[in-house]
């Protein structure tokens, strides 16, 4: 008997409608172990499943497992404390994963934005039970379990820039198969030098980063698959990459400049709560032994502002900041006169769109949150606003 794809749904799906004894192929066993409520009985081939049937030779059940977060986790190589210097944008990645806030690191090639991305799923809080088995859901549909029992760590997906819409957002002819934005579900997608990829990939993703979810629609039929993931994009300043930069020119002419910043277009940016700048680290960073903070110190600042908006919105199906809709954020957010002063001038000056205020508001309730905080105060405002300089250079 040879294993096959989609077991967990199945056996899932087959549970709730009552079923409770379920004989699957060897490889499968160790997906099966974790859910509650069933017997679940390994064959290698049919004829012992023959003889167990037959009360011949009775095939002993499965041992069930408890999920835990650590123990299937691999260790993880990267780390907060690798990466040197760099305090702005180390910020600005903690609070994005403190809201779940979709974010864009920009900055000359060899700064360490890729690093530093890789490191997002290291300070993220661990998968719930639930969690991971919606994770562990897609990927064994997908055919990515490997033997593995449940995927216990946050999944981190690099698709490639020359990736089609159709291995980024799921489809296929015979079969509808999950794409890199449902692998990345209660995860990280990176998109590393965005500008590069293709653009009806990149539209592509916008109605999924808004609703969490993508449908798929094919002669067949329609099928929707979760896709609740934080985005982390990287891209140059420029196509020479040394815009800004103090100490290497900057090659381009505005024109080019121009063009390839608005590969990534109005809409999309819009839905990226965070763009912060990665500067070349100086030399004294990188020379000087100073013990930068590491990820699991950065994680229990991240878990306790979590905890705050699981407070929050606990009588509501939203769990971050990055989920509020503008109903929420009316009653949830309330600014007084001198925040939303602050937030109508910046308004003006930056020629912010509706859609990047709400994102301004939203980033600032995070950083009261990290900060402990009640009510949003100017300087979150502030903050939070700082992190959309970008929008008005595309
Ligand atoms: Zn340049």
């Amino acid at each position: 008997m040879r294993p096959v794809n989609g077991v967990l749904p199945l056996l899932i799906s087959a549970r709730d409608k009552g079923y409770t004894k379920f004989i699957l192929p060897r490889a499968n066993a160790e997906e099966a172990a974790y859910i509650g409520g069933t017997q679940v009985f390994a064959a290698n081939n049919l004829i012992e499943v023959i003889d167990h049937l037959s009360d011949l030779a009775p095939i002993a059940p499965v041992a069930h497992k408890t999920y835990s977060p650590h123990a299937a986790a691999r260790e993880s190589v990267f780390d907060m404390a690798y990466v040197k210097g760099q305090p702005a944008a180390k910020r600005a990645v903690e609070i994005a994963v403190a809201g779940s806030h979709n974010i864009l690191l920009i900055g000359p090639p060899g700064t360490g934005k890729t690093m530093l991305a890789r490191c997002l799923p290291t300070i993220m809080p661990d998968m719930t039970f639930e969690e991971a088995l919606e994770v562990t859901k897609i990927h064994s549909v997908a055919g990515l379990l490997h033997g593995r029992g449940v995927v216990s760590q946050r999944p981190f997906r690099t698709p490639h820039h020359t990736a089609s819409t159709v291995s980024i957002c799921g489809g296929g002819n015979r079969f509808i198969k999950p794409g890199e934005i449902s692998l990345a579900h209660n995860g990280v997608l990176f998109l590393d030098e965005m500008p590069e990829y293709n653009r009806s990939a990149l539209e592509a993703l916008r109605q999924p980063l808004e609703d969490g979810v993508i449908t798929i629609t094919r002669v067949g039929g329609a099928v929707e698959y979760p896709a609740n993931f934080m985005l982390c994009a990287s891209m140059n300043p420029c196509p020479c990459g040394n815009y800004g930069s103090a100490d290497k020119p900057c090659t381009c002419t505005p024109a080019q400049i121009h063009k390839y910043r608005a590969k990534i277009s109005g809409p999309l940016l819009d839905r990226i709560d965070i763009q912060v700048e990665v500067d070349s680290v100086k030399y004294d960073d990188l020379a000087g032994d100073a013990l930068e903070e590491s990820s699991a110190e950065v994680k229990k600042r991240v878990e306790e502002a979590r905890y705050i908006q699981r407070e929050r919105f606990a009588k509501s199906d939203i769990f971050t900041n990055a989920d509020m809709g503008e109903r929420e954020m009316k009653k949830l957010c309330p600014l007084d006169k001198e925040c939303d002063d602050i937030l109508r001038m910046s308004f003006a000056a930056l020629k912010l769109s509706a859609r990047a205020r709400s994102r301004i508001v939203k980033v600032a309730r995070t950083i009261a949150d990290l900060a402990g905080e009640e009510k949003i105060k100017p300087e979150h405002i502030f903050e939070a606003v700082s992190y959309r300089k970008y929008d008005k250079f595309i």
